[in-house]
C-alpha cells in the first residue's frame, strides 16, 4: 500500500498545488502551461534517449555474441535469432547469392521454430534491389514508397526492412526483417537504421566465417573434385581404425584412373580436369553409402570403409572397377573410364593411415598390369618396389663392369617357320640377388640416369651380333627395345646412326621396339625423333600392343613398320573370344596398314595354329624357343639348318634347346 499512499499523496499534492496557482489569475495559466510543455520535452528527450542506449546495449550485445560465436556453423543461428527479437519481426533472414564455388544461402529465424528455415518473409525482388543497388529497400505503413508496398502486399507481407551486407566493397549478400509483430504495430525509420547499423557489423563476421568455412573446407578438400583429400581421407583412416570392430577389416581402396596423362595432352588439361570430375562422381554415387570417397593425388581416388573381411574389399573393388567403365564422351571423342584398383587392409597391412595408403599405392601400381585391374596388397609387392632403391649402385657397377648379359629370342614366321630376326633382351645376374626382372633393371635405369648407357649397352651387342651373322652368310634382323624415354632424347637418332656405321651394319637390319603406351604418351612430342629414326631406315615397332589406350587408328599416323600384339592376348586367344577378336582386329588392321604383326608369346601349338588361321605373319614365343644366350642360339640355329622339313618336329627340338 506505501507506494499507493505516496502516490496518492503526491496527486494531491500536485492537484492542490495547481488549484492554488489557477486561484491567482489568468496570468498564472500561461506560467503553468509552460511548465507543462517543459515537463513533456524533458520526459520524450529522456526516453529518447534511454531508448538509444537500449539499442546501443543490444547492438553492442549482437555484435559481441556474433563475434563470440565459434566458426562452427552456429553463427547464422545467432545472428538471426537476436535481429529477429531486437526489431520484433516475423522474419529475421540471411540471404547471399550463389557466388563461385559457394551455394545459395537462404535461412530465416521465426518465432515458433527453434532451428533455421530456408524460407522468407518477402520478396526475392526485394533482396536482388538491394544486392544490386546496394542500398536498403524497405516497405510498409511507415516506410517505402508504393512501388515495394505493392510488391509486399502481393507477397502477403505487412512491411520488411532489406539490408545489404556489404565486406570489403563488395555486397555479399542481404540481412532483412519481415512482418512487425503486433497487429497495429509497423517498421518504422528508426528500425531502418537499426538494422543498417546491425548488419554492417553482421557483414564483417558472416564474411570471416565464410572465409574460415572456406579455409577449412580447402585444406580438407580437393579443389577440383570438391572430395575429401588425402589428409582428410588419413583422418578418417585413423578413426576408422580406431572404432574397427574385432573381425572387421579397414579396407583403403586406390583407384588409378588410366590415361590421364594422354587426356591431357590430346585432349587438353580441361578435358583432363573434366575425366578426373567425372571419374569423382562416379565413385561417389556408386560407393556404399558408408564408405568415404576422396582424392589423394593427380589420377589417384581412394575409397575407405569397414568391411566384413578381405573378400568383400576385392568383391567391392572389382565391382566398382567395372560399373564405372562406362565410355565417357568429350566432344565427338567417347573414351573409356578404365581405373587399375589396389587394396590395402588394416590389420593385415599396417595400422597407420600413412602405411595404408602406400602400400595401396603398391597395390594399384601392380594391378596396373593385371588384366583383371584390381590387386590386393602383398609383402612382395612392396619388396619388389624397395629392392629396386638398392639396386641403382649395383646396376652401375654391372654397367661399368660389362656384367649385363643380353639373350636372343627368335622370331618365326608362322606360314614356314622361317627365322627372320631376334629380339635382344638383356639380362642381369646380381651377385647376391641373383637374375633380377628386365622390368625391375630398366625401371632402375631410368630412374637413376643410367637409360641411355643401358640402352647403348644392348644395342651394340645387337648390332655386333648382327654384323657376325651377316659375315658368316646368314644375315638377321637384331630387334632393340626402346623405354619410353629414350625417344624424348634428341641425340638418340644420331646415336644410332653412328653404332650402326661402326658395326657396318644396314639400318633395315635393326628394329627398334617402342612399347604402345610410350608411343601413344605424347605422340606429338615423340615424332619428330620417331621420324627421323624412320628416315635412318630403320624399322620401327609397336611393342606390347593392345595394352594401352591407342585406338588401332594411331598406327596411321606413326611411322612405324611393325606391330606387336602384347602377350597377354595371344595367350588368352585359345580359350577367350574376347582376346581372339583383339589379336584379329590387330592383324587386320595392320596388314590394312601395310605393317607386319609379331605375335608375342606364343606358347601353344593351339594358338599358333589359330594365329595362322587369322593370316598373322610372325611369330615369338616358348614355343620356338625361350630367349637364349649367343652360343645357345648359335646351338639352336645349328639344329634349326640341321633339322628335315618337318617343322614341327624342329620346334620340339628347339624348345628342349629353350
Ligand atoms: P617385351 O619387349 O615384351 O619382351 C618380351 C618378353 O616376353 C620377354 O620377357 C620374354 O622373355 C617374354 N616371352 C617371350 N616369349 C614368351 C612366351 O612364350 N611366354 C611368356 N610368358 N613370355 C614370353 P623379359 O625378357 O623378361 O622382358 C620383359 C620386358 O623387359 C620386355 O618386354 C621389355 O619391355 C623389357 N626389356 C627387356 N630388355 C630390355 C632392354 O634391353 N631395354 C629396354 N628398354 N627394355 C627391355
Ligand atoms: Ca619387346
Ligand atoms: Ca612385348
Amino acid at each position: 500500500m506505501l507506494p499507493s499512499i505516496l502516490v496518492a499523496g503526491l496527486n494531491t499534492a500536485i492537484g492542490l498545488a495547481v488549484l492554488l496557482i489557477l486561484q491567482q489569475g489568468p496570468g498564472a495559466y500561461v506560467l503553468l502551461a509552460v511548465l507543462v510543455a517543459f515537463f513533456y520535452l524533458a520526459y520524450r528527450s529522456y526516453a529518447g534517449a534511454m531508448n538509444q542506449h537500449r539499442t546501443l546495449t543490444e547492438i553492442y550485445d549482437l555484435t559481441g555474441a556474433i563475434s563470440d560465436t565459434p566458426h562452427d556453423g552456429t553463427l547464422p543461428d545467432v545472428l538471426l535469432g537476436r535481429v529477429r527479437k531486437l526489431l520484433q519481426a516475423e522474419y529475421a533472414t540471411l540471404w547471399m547469392p550463389a557466388q563461385g564455388r559457394h551455394p545459395e544461402v537462404l535461412l530465416s529465424a521465426r518465432p515458433d521454430d527453434r532451428g533455421l528455415l530456408d524460407v522468407a518473409g518477402s520478396p526475392e525482388s526485394l533482396r536482388k534491389q538491394a544486392v544490386e543497388s546496394g542500398q536498403t529497400v524497405a516497405g510498409g505503413a511507415k516506410l517505402g514508397d508504393d512501388q515495394t508496398r505493392a510488391r509486399l502486399r502481393e507477397f502477403g507481407a505487412k512491411d520488411a526492412i532489406v539490408v545489404p551486407l556489404r565486406a570489403s566493397s563488395a555486397v555479399i549478400g542481404t540481412l532483412e526483417v519481415a512482418g512487425r509483430l503486433g497487429d497495429n504495430l509497423h517498421f518504422r525509420p528508426g528500425d531502418v537504421r537499426l538494422l543498417e547499423a546491425v548488419a554492417a557489423h553482421a557483414a564483417v563476421a558472416v564474411e570471416n566465417n565464410r572465409l574460415v568455412d572456406r579455409l577449412r573446407f580447402d585444406a580438407y578438400h580437393d579443389a577440383l573434385t570438391a572430395l575429401p583429400n588425402r589428409r582428410r581421407i588419413s583422418q578418417a583412416l585413423e578413426e576408422a581404425v580406431r572404432v574397427r570392430a574385432p573381425g572387421e577389416v579397414v579396407a583403403v581402396l586406390m583407384f588409378d584412373v588410366d590415361g590421364l596423362r594422354d587426356v591431357n595432352d590430346s585432349l587438353g588439361q580441361s578435358a583432363g580436369d573434366q575425366l578426373l570430375a567425372e571419374v569423382a562422381s562416379r565413385l561417389r554415387t556408386l560407393s556404399p553409402p558408408a564408405a568415404l570417397v576422396g582424392r589423394v593425388g593427380g589420377d589417384e581416388f581412394v575409397v575407405t570403409l569397414r568391411l566384413p573381411h578381405a573378400e568383400a574389399a576385392s568383391r567391392l573393388a572389382a565391382e566398382l572397377r567395372q560399373q564405372m567403365q562406362d565410355p565417357m564422351t568429350f566432344g565427338s571423342l567417347t573414351l573409356d573410364v578404365d581405373t587399375a584398383v589396389g587394396i590395402s587392409l588394416h590389420p593385415e597391412h599396417g595400422s597407420d593411415p600413412a602405411t595404408l595408403l602406400q602400400r595401396a599405392d603398391v597395390a594399384t601400381h601392380a594391378a596396373k598390369s593385371l588384366a583383371g585391374g584390381v590387386q590386393l596388397f602383398d609383402l612382395a609387392l612392396e619388396s619388389r618396389s624397395v629392392r629396386r632403391l638398392g639396386l641403382a649402385g649395383d646396376l652401375r657397377r654391372a654397367l661399368d663392369n660389362g656384367e649385363l648379359e643380353v639373350y636372343f629370342q627368335p622370331k618365326v614366321t608362322l606360314r614356314d617357320r622361317r627365322l627372320v630376326g631376334v629380339e635382344c633382351l638383356a639380362r642381369w645376374e646380381h651377385p647376391t640377388h641373383g637374375a633380377v626382372q628386365p622390368e625391375d633393371f630398366v625401371a632402375v635405369a631410368e630412374h637413376t640416369g643410367q637409360l641411355s648407357r643401358l640402352t647403348e649397352v644392348v644395342l651394340r651387342e645387337g648390332l655386333r651380333r648382327a654384323r657376325q651373322w651377316v659375315d658368316a652368310g646368314r644375315p638377321l634382323s637384331v630387334a632393340v627395345n626402346l623405354s619410353p624415354r629414350t625417344l624424348v632424347d634428341p641425340a638418340f637418332p644420331d646415336r644410332v646412326d653412328d653404332l650402326l656405321r661402326e658395326y657396318g651394319v644396314s639400318p633395315d637390319r635393326l628394329t627398334l621396339e617402342i612399347t604402345e603406351d610410350g608411343v601413344v604418351d605424347g605422340v606429338d612430342r615423340l615424332l619428330p625423333i620417331l621420324r627421323r629414326l624412320y628416315d635412318l631406315g630403320v624399322h620401327l615397332s609397336v611393342d606390347d600392343f593392345g595394352t594401352g589406350y591407342s585406338s588401332l587408328s594411331y598406327l596411321r599416323r606413326l611411322p612405324v613398320h611393325e606391330v606387336k600384339v602384347d602377350r597377354s592376348f595371344v595367350q588368352g586367344m585359345a580359350t577367350d573370344p574376347g582376346d581372339l577378336a583383339i589379336v584379329r582386329a590387330v592383324v587386320d588392321i595392320s596388314r590394312h596398314f601395310g605393317l607386319s604383326v609379331v605375335a608375342e608369346g606364343v606358347e601353344s601349338e593351339l594358338t599358333l595354329e589359330l594365329l595362322e588361321e587369322i593370316g598373322c605373319d610372325i611369330g615369338q614365343g616358348f614355343l620356338f624357343s625361350r630367349p637364349l644366350p649367343y652360343e645357345r642360339l648359335e646351338a639352336w640355329l645349328g639344329a634349326q639348318t640341321d633339322a628335315e622339313p618337318t617343322p614341327l618336329g624342329e620346334v620340339r627340338r628347339l624348345r628342349a634347346v629353350g
